[in-house]
């Protein structure tokens, strides 16, 4: 999960959500402060985690 500085504030995006704002992202200039792999962080757009278990 990656945080990002964003107008809005940080916000951690899963790769899924970061593409579908990818737009936004480039038009706001949003960046990466850091990345960090954590099961327990959520997305904040969709609220899942990295580590989705499907079953
Ligand atoms: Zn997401």
């Amino acid at each position: 999960m990656k945080l990002w500085v964003t107008p809005q504030g940080d916000k951690w995006l899963c790769d899924e959500c970061q593409q579908e704002l990818e737009k936004q992202i480039e038009e706001e200039g949003w960046r990466i402060a850091f990345e960090k792999w954590e099961p327990m962080l959520r997305c904040s757009v969709c609220k899942h985690c990295d580590m989705e278990v499907f079953d």
